[in-house]
């Protein structure tokens, strides 16, 4: 298997080890975030194991999309009524720690700007 196909959140798409899904279908999955920034805190990926948004290719424009739209459902599934934040980490620099592309959902609580 590939470094990415190994990824805890590759686990996670294949059942392998427990998270709690809010969402699925059959290019997304959504579940919670076990470290917890805000009183919501939710994870979209794509099933497909893309490791960095800088590893997405042209082909991967309506997967983008999917992404986006699932995240606004997600959000209001949640109740996040007020607003909330769309973060995507990205390489070393951009903080990220789990090579398979996500999208953070944080709401529940005023956010702060500029991000550290
Ligand atoms: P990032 O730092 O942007 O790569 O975000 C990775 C996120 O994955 C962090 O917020 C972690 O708390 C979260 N995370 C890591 N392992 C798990 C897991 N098993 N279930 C849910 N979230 C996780």
């Amino acid at each position: 298997m590939s470094e990415t196909t190994q990824t805890i959140f590759s686990k996670i798409i294949r059942r392998e080890i427990p998270a709690d899904i809010v969402y699925e279908d059959d290019l997304a999955l959504a579940f919670r975030d076990i470290n917890s920034q805000a009183p919501v805190h939710i994870l979209v990926i794509p099933k497909k194991p893309i490791p960095r948004l800088a590893d997405a290719e042209s082909g991967d424009d309506a997967l983008l999309g999917h992404l986006l739209l699932t995240a606004k459902r997600v959000a209001e599934q949640a109740g996040l009524t007020n607003g909330y934040r769309v973060v995507i980490n990205t390489g070393p620099d951009g903080g990220q720690t789990v090579y398979h592309l996500h999208l953070h959902i944080l709401g529940g609580r005023q956010m702060a700007w500029p991000p550290g």
